[in-house]
C-alpha cells in the first residue's frame, strides 16, 4: 500500500506490506545501493534492477564516507538497505548529491530510516548532518521479520521513553527550568503516541504487521511533533542520560532500545512515575532491559548511578530532569538495583 503521509513526518511517501520491496528498483535508471553484507544478501534477489555501484559501510567516520562518495559515478537515486548505518550512509550521499532516496530498512531497531539528518562520526564523536527524506520509505514486513526478534523489538525503546522523558520535561517546567517551554498540546501529542504503542503491545510482542506498523508510525509521529519544535524533548530525558554515563564509563556499544529500557526502568522509579506499570509493559512487549542482557555488572551500574548527578551537572548540553531534582542516595540505589537481574 502506498501512502502520502503528512510531510512534517519527513516521509515523502510510504510503501508498506508483505514483500513490497520485490522489484522496487525495476525501471530505475541509475541507482547506487548503500548496505551491509547481511541485509544485501537478503535484499539483492528481491529489489530488481541493476545498481551501478554497491557501497558497503565500513566506517561512519566523515573522512572515509567522503572518500567513498568521491569515488562514485553520477547517479539519480540512492537505495539504502539495512540497519542504522547503511541507512545513514544513504541519507548522507542523497543529501550531498541531491539525489532521490529510497530507504528499505531490514530492521526497525533505530529510527534512522525516518529522521532527516545522518549520524556521521567526526573524530569518533557522532554528529547529525544533512537533511533527507525517503521517497518512498519501504516497509517490507517479510524482510524486517528476517532480522533477530530482539533487535526489532528494541525499536520500541525510543517510543516508551516518552513515559520518562515527558515527565522530566514537566519536572523542569515546575522548577522554572525552561530551556524549552512546555506546551500542553505537545505533551498531549506525545502521550497519544505512547498510548498507541501501548495499545499495540501484543502485536509488537509478536512482531505482526500491525506491530511493525505501530513502531514505524510511532517514529513518524515523533518527527511530526518534534521537527517543528526543533528538539526531541518528548522522547529524550533522564533515561538517555543514564545511558550516556554508562557508555562513557564502559566505552562499550549497546543495543539502543535495550539500554534505554534499563533507563526507563530506573528513572521511572526515581520519578515515582507509574514504575510498575511501565515495567509490566516492557515485559509484555518482550523488550530486553535487564543488566544481564547487556552484560552490565552490578558494581558498574551502582557506580554509574552514584556518579549520575555529577555527570549531568558537568554536561551543560543536557536538560533539567529528575536527576537534578531528586537525591540519589545509596539506599535508593540498593533498592532499585536489588530487583534487577545481573
Ligand atoms: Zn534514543
Amino acid at each position: 500500500m502506498i501512502e502520502k503521509p503528512d510531510p512534517t513526518t519527513n516521509v515523502i511517501s510510504l510503501l508498506s506490506g508483505g514483500d513490497v520491496s520485490k522489484n522496487i528498483c525495476e525501471g530505475l535508471k541509475s541507482f547506487i545501493v548503500t548496505t551491509m553484507p547481511i541485509p544485501w544478501e537478503l535484499a539483492k534477489g528481491r529489489i530488481g534492477g541493476n545498481p551501478i555501484r554497491i557501497v558497503f559501510v565500513d566506517s561512519m567516520e566523515r573522512e572515509r564516507v567522503e572518500q567513498q562518495l568521491e569515488e562514485l559515478p553520477e547517479f539519480e537515486c540512492v537505495v539504502a538497505i539495512g540497519g542504522g548505518q547503511a541507512i545513514d550512509l544513504g541519507k548522507y550521499f542523497s543529501w550531498k548529491r541531491k539525489a532521490r532516496l529510497i530507504t528499505i530498512p531490514s530492521v526497525i531497531s533505530v529510527d534512522a530510516f525516518v529522521t532527516p539528518a545522518a549520524a556521521i562520526r567526526i573524530n569518533r564523536k557522532v554528529e547529525y548532518i544533512g537533511k533527507s527524506s525517503p521517497d518512498p520509505l519501504v516497509i517490507d514486513y517479510d524482510l524486517i521479520r528476517t532480522a533477530p526478534v530482539d533487535l526489532n523489538i528494541a525499536g520500541v525503546g525510543d517510543l516508551l521513553s516518552i513515559h520518562t522523558a515527558v515527565y522530566d520535561w514537566e519536572i523542569a517546567a515546575k522548577n522554572g527550568e525552561n530551556q524549552y517551554q512546555l506546551h500542553q498540546k505537545t505533551v498531549d501529542q506525545a502521550y497519544k503516541i505512547l498510548n498507541s504503542i501501548i495499545d499495540h503491545s501484543e502485536d509488537i510482542r509478536n512482531l505482526t504487521n500491525k506491530g511493525i506498523e505501530a513502531i514505524v508510525k510511532g517514529y513518524m509521529e515523533v518527527n511530526r511533533v518534534c521537527l517543528p519544535e526543533g528538539h526531541y524533548r518528548i522522547e529524550e530525558g533522564s533515561e538517555h542520560y543514564l545511558f550516556y554515563e554508562l557508555e562513557e564509563r564502559t566505552g562499550r556499544a549497546y543495543i539502543h532500545g535495550h539500554i534505554i529500557g534499563l533507563g526507563i526502568y530506573i528513572m521511572s522509579h526515581l520519578q515515582k512515575n507509574k514504575h510498575e506499570r511501565i515495567v509490566a509493559l516492557m515485559d509484555k512487549m518482550r523488550l530486553k532491559y535487564q543488566p544481564k542482557d547487556m552484560k552490565i555488572k552490578p558494581q558498574t551500574l551502582i557506580d554509574s548511578l552514584h556518579n549520575l548527578q555529577n555527570y549531568v551537572s558537568e554536561r551543560k548540553d543536557l536538560w533539567y530532569t529528575v536527576i537534578d531534582q531528586e537525591a540519589i542516595t545509596s539506599e535508593w540505589i540498593s533498592c532499585v538495583t536489588s530487583e534487577l537481574e545481573f
